[in-house]
């Protein structure tokens, strides 16, 4: 990250820890970062759109993006695949923006390899329960995904220290703030 082109900033986390509340606040925030839309072959929640939240595909058309080479990482979570395209994050790094990529820690670990400059930010919850109830709130998921979910999280808690920084999303915009402000200072030291 020392050729003067935008950071790569991963924010990773179990799910329902509030990531993409998280990054909704820092893209408004700050106008130098850019989101990263992934691939996915799950089905769309209602609500979302194609191209702005996720970039929708069938198993096929992913297999097809895996073996052009068209992706950074991909990881399966919860039986569906997901994965950053290359293209439009290298794009957005040559103009200067700062990329920001949502993804889970699977796929984090594997972009500590592929790109090792990347600053990986792990969002972690106050504690289990409160991740439990905030993804209860979030009704998008059929009892039997919220015990997977559950699960996979406990997992993923425990990868925790493989971060660069850990931020707990106890107050939305505190934790905001912490994130920017780490997001700042690696910026200063490669600009
Ligand atoms: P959800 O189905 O709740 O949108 O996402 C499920 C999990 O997949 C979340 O932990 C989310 O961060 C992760 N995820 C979303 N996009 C990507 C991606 O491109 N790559 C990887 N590895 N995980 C992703």
């Amino acid at each position: 990250m020392t050729d003067g082109r935008g950071l790569l900033v991963v924010i990773s986390g179990p799910s329902g820890v509030g990531k993409d509340t998280v990054i909704k606040r820092l893209l408004e925030l700050d106008p130098n970062l850019k989101y990263s839309v992934s691939y996915t072959t799950r089905p769309p929640r209602a609500g979302e759109v194609d191209g702005v939240d996720y970039r929708f595909v069938n198993r096929e058309e992913f297999e097809g993006l895996i073996r052009e080479g068209a992706l950074l990482e991909y990881a399966t979570y919860d039986s569906h695949l997901y994965g950053t395209p290359i293209a439009p994050l290298n794009e957005a790094r040559a103009a200067g923006f700062d990329i920001v990529l949502k993804i889970d820690v699977q796929g984090a670990e594997q972009v500590r390899k592929r790109a090792p400059d990347a600053l990986r930010i792990f969002l972690a919850p106050p504690n289990m329960d409160e991740l439990l109830r905030r993804r209860t709130e979030r009704h998008s998921e059929n009892p039997r995904d919220q015990t997977a979910r559950q699960l996979i999280a406990q997992d993923e808690m425990e990868l925790a220290p493989h971060f660069d920084h850990v931020v707990v999303n106890d107050d939305l915009e505190r934790a905001v703030q912490e994130v920017l402000a780490i997001i700042r200072r690696v910026r200063e030291r490669h600009t």
